[in-house]
């Protein structure tokens, strides 16, 4: 006999007579408050973090970011605990142009990182999202294959406050993330300039990504990024574009050798590699795993983030001292007031600073 379901007639959503269909919606649903999620206690944070849980560790991500005080009070105190956890892992810094091919890089630098197990975090700091609101880099949807890899944790760059700001905001997510058992830390960024020096003081290896242009790739790029970098590699050597990228290798090795030797005493490799046909990804890495073993057995690995340690100090006093000045209400009064004197000659710049950090040290006491 033929199956019912085979004839004509069926339309494959008959209700059979009889049988009372449930409400879609539930009725009680929409007595329901929206319901905040609890904040968890430094306690629990730290406790989710070293588990390596991630929901726990993107929250406090979250707070390590939030501009409010009491957001902040609860970011630090976790990240003070975090601390005995972290310092385990391979910070490397990532930087190119747009369009150099980062995301692309980093998803086939990740995974085959990724294939000999550990975890990935991959950060970022992007000097535009303070402008645009919205940031472009570390966002997931750039990194496809990585995004939905069970072992990846992707964090786009903060958006608010300044540059000084959002790098030491990275710095700080990079102890969660090690705590929570991330063996590998990517913190990519734009290379436009500052940016660079900000991600530099927070990594073990510099990664500057390139692109073979017309023979005068060298002009367009600062000297000081070069500086900075432990590798340099030229991306999309694929194709016709091969020779280019070669040739592009060869012009950056000629150009290294005219800087003074780094304190490392580590010599910077440039290699050529396609991230989207996925050749030369070992021999990057191989490269990486070099400088580790090699800075790690002449000291500089301790040495650098010794200074590192030095260098964020100042960097966290100087922003709570610059916080603290512009936040003060009475300052935020006299600021307008002062400008203006200053703008129409009845005060000098210097004498108006002057007034202005006279006042504030005089409410401090
Ligand atoms: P980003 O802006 O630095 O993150 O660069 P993307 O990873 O988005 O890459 C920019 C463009 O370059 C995209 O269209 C990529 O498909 C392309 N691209 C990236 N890597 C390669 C490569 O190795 N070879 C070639 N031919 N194209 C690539």
């Amino acid at each position: 006999m033929e199956h019912p379901e085979n004839s004509e007639e069926y339309k494959g959503l008959t209700v059979n007579k009889g049988i009372e269909q449930p409400s879609i919606v539930n009725p009680y649903l929409k007595h329901r408050k929206k319901v905040r999620r609890r904040q968890f206690s430094v306690g629990e944070f730290v406790e989710g973090i070293v588990k390596g849980d991630v929901t726990v560790l993107s929250q406090a991500v979250t707070l390590v970011e939030s501009v409010k005080p009491e957001h902040q009070a609860v970011a630090q105190e976790v990240i003070e605990k975090c601390l005995p956890y972290s310092g385990k892992s391979m910070r490397i810094g990532i930087s190119g142009v747009p369009g150099a091919g980062k995301s692309t890089s980093i998803d086939v630098f990740g995974l085959h990182v990724l294939e000999k197990g550990g975890k990935l975090a991959v950060l970022a700091i992007d000097p535009s999202s303070e402008r645009s609101k919205g940031s472009i880099l570390g966002d997931k949807t750039r990194m496809e294959k990585l995004s939905v890899h069970p072992k990846s944790f992707i964090r786009p760059s903060p958006s608010a406050g300044s540059l000084g700001g959002v790098a030491r905001k990275t710095r700080e997510t990079i102890i969660l993330c090690e705590a929570a058992g991330f063996d590998k830390i990517f913190v990519e960024t734009v290379g436009v300039g500052q940016s660079e020096t900000a991600v530099h003081s927070m990594v073990d290896f510099f990664l500057l990504i390139q692109l073979a242009g017309t023979g005068d790739e060298l002009q367009g790029i600062k000297r000081g990024i070069m500086e900075m970098a432990d590798g340099i590699v030229i991306n999309k050597a694929d194709g016709s574009n091969i020779e280019k990228a070669k040739l592009a290798a060869s012009h950056f090795r000629n150009a290294l050798h005219l800087f003074p030797a780094p304190d490392s005493g580590w010599s910077p490799k440039v290699l050529t590699y396609s991230g989207f046909y996925g050749i030369g990804i070992k021999e990057i890495w191989d490269m990486i795993y070099e400088y580790f073993d090699f800075v790690k057995a002449n000291g500089y690995f301790d040495y650098r983030r010794n200074e590192q340690a030095k260098y964020w100090m100042y960097e966290s006093i100087n922003e709570h001292l610059r916080d603290s000045f512009y936040n003060n209400e009475r300052i935020a009064a006299m600021l307008p007031v002062k400008e203006r004197e200053v703008l129409n000659g009845q005060l000098t710049s210097f004498v108006a600073a002057k007034k202005l950090l006279d006042a504030y040290f005089e409410m401090m006491k």
